[in-house]
């Protein structure tokens, strides 16, 4: 039914003309999505390699589609970008963090350092309102600005290095903390490194996939983690799946890191466990 209309659009390729009006009909279904609630939270535990204990939580939105079932942010956060509809979507994943990071903390005693990250995405970052949005989520959810981080990528910092700097000196000023997502897998220059008021740097994924067995890339993360050390940054491995990763990420020096050895994402009930969990044999 969605591809009813595609002769109506003769001017277009046949696949073109296809794209157009998924693309119309998943901006109904997103706007409609919104207003249903049908978008939920995952949390994926960041955890401290030296004592595996759950230090952060990064929230991964999802959405259950009523047709489609459940959607990855692949299958939608481009077309949001795209029409706009990333701004109110993001604002909603930004205050649903912070209201469930107030839950955890008032149901679970060790939930009280807990932290939550939340991605921006790049239109996000560019929207007037956000600083007024982030300082109204955590105000309204009654948590200490430090206990959330946002994730930014390069790519969003490089587009307009001034501006981008500029914003994330007003989002620091709340007292929120930042993170570079995926680092380097975008543009950026030691330079500018140098000058971006950030806290974290995670190290994506492609960098710690052969981290065990590639001396290649031991050396690569090696030296972003003296970058990290020399900067003052906390350091984040992401996508760490093996032991051999975990040992070799810990004795390069990274402060923390996430994978699946650590826990996929999963739903708000399953985070007071990751809390209390006993520690693993290989940390005693
Ligand atoms: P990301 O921010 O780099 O998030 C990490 C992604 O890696 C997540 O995919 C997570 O499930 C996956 N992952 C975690 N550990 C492992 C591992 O050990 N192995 C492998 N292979 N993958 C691992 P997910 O949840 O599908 O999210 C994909 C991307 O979508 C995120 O990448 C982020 O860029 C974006 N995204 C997710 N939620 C949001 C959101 O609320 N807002 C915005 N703007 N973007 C989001
Ligand atoms: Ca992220
Ligand atoms: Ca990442
Ligand atoms: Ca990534």
């Amino acid at each position: 039914a969605k591809r009813a209309g595609r002769n109506a659009y003769a001017v277009f390729s046949p696949s073109m003309s296809r794209s157009v009006l998924e693309e119309a009909q998943q901006r109904v279904d997103m706007e409609l999505g919104l207003e249903q609630e049908q978008f939920v939270l995952l949390y994926q535990p960041v955890v401290d390699l030296a004592t595996q204990r759950t230090t952060a939580v990064e929230a991964l939105v999802r959405w259950q589609h009523p047709e489609d079932g459940l959607l990855s942010p692949y299958q939608f956060i481009a077309t949001a970008e795209a029409n706009g509809l990333i701004v109110p979507l993001g604002r909603w994943v930004l205050r649903e963090a912070c209201a469930q990071l107030a839950r955890w903390r008032r149901e679970t005693p060790a939930a009280a350092g807990l932290k939550v990250n939340v991605n921006l995405s790049a239109r996000q970052f560019q929207y007037a309102g956000l600083v007024a949005d982030v300082a109204a989520a955590i105000g309204d959810a009654g948590i200490p600005a430090g206990s959330l981080t946002l994730e930014i990528t390069e790519s969003m910092l490089m587009e307009d290095i001034t501006g981008a700097i500029e914003t994330l000196r007003a989002l620091r000023a709340l007292g929120v903390r930042l993170a570079i997502d995926d680092f380097g897998t975008g543009y950026s220059s030691l330079n500018y490194l140098k000058q971006l008021p950030v806290d974290i740097i995670k190290i994506d994924r492609t960098f710690v996939e052969q981290v065990d067995t590639d001396a290649d890339d031991v050396a690569l993360v090696d030296a972003v983690v003296a970058l990290g050390q020399a900067l003052r940054l906390q350091t984040v491995a992401e996508g760490i799946e093996t032991e051999g990763q975990w040992m070799m990420l810990r004795q390069i020096g990274c402060d923390q890191g996430q994978g699946y050895l650590f826990g996929r994402p999963g739903d708000a009930a399953s985070v007071p466990g990751l809390l209390i969990r006993e520690p693993a044999p290989a940390e005693l």
